[in-house]
């Protein structure tokens, strides 16, 4: 077994564990393998070991490697803070776009032709430079996403802050993801859960993880 194919192994099991654990069936979690800073080439070994969802955080770099691996069977998740100004081409290659967190941008991806998957993104910490919503805004936001064409709302990302343990600021999500769902029943997924916090993230409720480093290894230097 490649290195790669051992890492993928383990945090596969780790998933299922968590899920047994939460009495949750592993199937009902979608893995979004983070693979920003690394080559084109660690993806497509990737979706040879049957993974097809591909999460990246930086524009240029997800357009570049969605175009040179076309071919392959892969699905693109855009995770990182997005600027209005790219927000359209990201939209032309990402299958679901993780990061809404303003007014602006939801109106940036209005389409009356096409639909893309999304999630408001909440900010958990008093930090606005570190993304996501302030959670008093959330409503607000949702409502704006609903009444605009070409977005379809899956539900709630988020990251933990990194001064506080990871369970109870999932635990907060899953409370704002209820008030989310009395103006939209049908958004009821949570992007939340990275390497280190996954199995707290599945234990409140976690649909889509995004794991990078634990699969992927250490991220190549970008200086
Ligand atoms: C990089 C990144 C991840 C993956 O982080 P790891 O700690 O490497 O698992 C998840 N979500 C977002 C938004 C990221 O930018």
């Amino acid at each position: 077994m490649s290195p790669l194919a051992d890492r993928l192994a383990t945090v596969r099991a780790g998933i299922a564990d968590a899920a047994t654990a939460a009495g949750r069936s592993p199937d009902e979690l979608t893995t979004i393998v983070v693979t920003k800073f690394h080559p084109a080439s660690l993806v497509r070994e990737l979706e040879t070991l049957g993974v097809h969802d591909v999460g990246e955080n930086r524009h240029q770099e997800a357009q570049a490697k969605a175009a040179e691996l076309a071919g392959l069977d892969l699905r693109w998740h855009f995770v990182g803070q997005l600027q209005s100004k790219k927000a359209k081409q990201v939209r032309a290659y990402a299958s679901v776009i993780h990061s809404i967190d303003r007014p602006a941008l939801v109106d940036v991806l209005r389409s009356e032709e096409t639909s893309v998957d999304c999630f408001v993104q909440v900010n958990l910490t008093d930090d606005p430079g570190r993304g996501g919503v302030a959670p008093s805004e959330l409503e607000a936001l949702a409502e704006h996403v609903l009444e605009t064409p070409g977005l379809r709302l899956l539900g709630l990302m988020a990251v933990a802050p990194l001064d506080e343990p990871a369970r109870p600021a999932f635990a907060r999500v899953r409370e704002l993801s209820e008030r989310l769902r009395r103006i939209a029943p049908e958004a009821r997924a949570l992007s939340m859960g990275m390497s280190h916090d996954y199995a707290d993230a599945i234990a409140e409720g976690a649909t889509h993880l995004r794991i990078g480093t634990a699969i992927t290894g250490n991220r190549p230097d970008r200086g």
